[in-house]
């Protein structure tokens, strides 16, 4: 079956493939930088990686557009409260949150677009959306009127016949016609940073942002539109209408949300105070495999409890693996090709690929590949394990690690590449032969440090990662 997501849109598991049959128009919603983001936000990032690798392994190619919010309530306040301006205070966020990113081997969009860079073009879009009757001004901010997009409602499946135009439920100070009604341009206030455009002086609210760079970049119908699932109603939602009151155009074919990253039962996030940085857990010796490996193990659309067992676990799993891939390079394998394994590993290849096609079933993908690994270890002990089935086995390593890319060690866990290593062996070596021995437990125990565990056998030195 073919390759096929669950669509926010319309509640149903849809078959997929862009508009144009070649390139995929993606846009991601991204970090608003005021703060260092917690793992719970990298939920969301990873599963962005995850589709972002898939869609290339589908054969596709991609343009995906990532924003930055580096304006709004939370980044003025903070910025104020530290006497910096906004560019000095989020410049720190924005370049932690890319190297968090790399960190976790997460692709980079091919492009990462800033909402200050954008202030004007936004303006224009609010003009517009204004010369069309979809705006009011009330005290110098300018709002969405909601009553004028019928289809306001139809991501999140709410009918909002509940909610009296006029009445005031919100408590935002600036005054609104209609509680759902929202800011597209907000006041200047007195010590705050504002911007000089052709609608006045002031700054965006946080929704315009996504709609105007999505249609700079990508133009009126995007393919994917993915974010995390607590921002489908309002921010998607007003998204939508204000992109299609813009365009006249469906906004987004595909919507998908990831589920929330919770711990103990409640979604992890920065103001119930119960959550952890990647800096948290890196200085408890978590990997930023482990981390990757367990943000995406469970598949996008479920809630992940986190708990450092979870993490203990992911580290085991990707051990395994390691483990199993450097048996097969180290081991002498008898030359056969045993008919079995090559069927097991082309029937996991392909569970593998069906699982990840099923709406990015990760879980059963990866089921599919301890599977094999269990089986191949066997038939390695019982020397059944032939040379001639290794490229079946490569296949599927490497097909599993495109996606899940967790097989090598960063440069933080042993900061050696293979030729440094094997380039300390052979130190070592001379060292022996030159009857150094105490250079040469040196150099074993330098090795050791930085994680590397060497076995002297009788076809010379064997090496592997801790
Ligand atoms: P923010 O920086 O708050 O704008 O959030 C960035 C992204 O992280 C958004 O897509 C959110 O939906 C997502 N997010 C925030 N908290 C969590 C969580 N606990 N689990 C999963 N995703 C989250
Ligand atoms: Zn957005």
């Amino acid at each position: 079956m073919a390759l096929r997501f669950y669509n926010t849109l319309t509640q149903q598991v849809q078959p997929f493939e862009p508009l144009d049959a070649k390139t995929v128009r993606m846009y991601t919603c991204g970090p608003t930088v005021y703060d260092y983001a917690h793992i719970g936000n990298f939920r969301a990032f990873v599963f962005y990686d995850i589709l972002r690798r898939w869609l290339k392994a589908s054969g596709y190619g991609l343009d995906h557009v990532m924003n930055i919010t580096d304006v709004d309530d939370k980044i003025i306040r903070n910025a104020m409260a530290q006497g910096k301006s906004l560019v000095d205070y989020t410049a720190v966020y924005t370049q932690a949150f890319l190297d968090d990113c790399a960190t976790l081997r997460l692709e980079r969009p091919e492009r990462v677009a800033r909402a200050t860079e954008h202030i004007p073009e936004m303006a224009r879009a609010i003009q517009k959306l204004g010369d069309e009757g979809h705006t009011y001004s009330s005290d110098g901010s300018i709002y969405f009127r909601i009553s004028t997009f019928p289809g306001y409602g139809k991501l999140s499946h709410q009918h909002f016949d509940g909610m009296v135009s006029g009445a005031r439920v919100d408590v935002d100070s600036y005054e609104k016609a209609d509680a759902r009604d929202f800011a597209l341009w907000k006041a200047p206030k007195p010590g705050e940073p504002s911007w000089q455009t052709e609608i006045g002086p002031g700054r965006p609210g946080w929704h315009i942002e996504c709609s105007v760079m999505a249609i700079e970049f990508l133009g009126s119908t995007l393919d994917i539109h993915a974010g995390g699932i607590d921002l489908v109603f309002p921010h998607h939602e007003n998204e939508i209408a204000q992109s299609e009151c813009l365009t006249h155009r469906p906004f987004s074919r595909f919507w998908m949300h990831a589920e929330f990253l919770l711990v103990d039962g409640q979604k992890m996030s920065k103001s119930l105070g119960n959550f952890y940085t990647l800096r948290d857990i890196f200085g408890r010796g978590v990997t930023p495999e482990a981390v990757r490996y367990l943000l995406a193990s469970v598949p996008y659309r479920k809630s992940l409890n986190f708990t450092f067992e979870g993490l203990n676990s992911a580290k085991t799993a990707i051990d395994r693996l390691r483990n199993f891939t450097f048996r097969l390079e180290s081991s002498k394998l008898p030359q056969i090709k045993n008919e079995k394994i090559e069927e097991h590993a082309r029937a996991a290849l392909e569970q593998f690929r069906a699982s990840m096609d099923d709406d990015l079933n990760t879980a059963e993908a990866l089921a599919a590949v301890f599977e094999f690994v269990r089986d191949a270890n066997t038939a390695v002990d019982a020397n059944e394990f032939g040379a001639g089935n290794l490229e079946a086995a490569h296949a599927l390593l490497g097909q599993f690690d495109a996606v899940f890319d967790v097989l090598q060690p960063s440069k933080s866990e042993g900061g050696m590449t293979d030729e440094e290593i094997e380039a300390m062996i052979a130190s070592r070596t001379a060292a022996k032969k030159a009857r150094d021995f105490a250079r040469a437990d040196q150099i074993r125990n330098e090795l050791t440090e930085k994680g590397v565990i060497l076995e002297d056998t009788k076809d010379g030195v064997r090496w592997k990662r801790k």
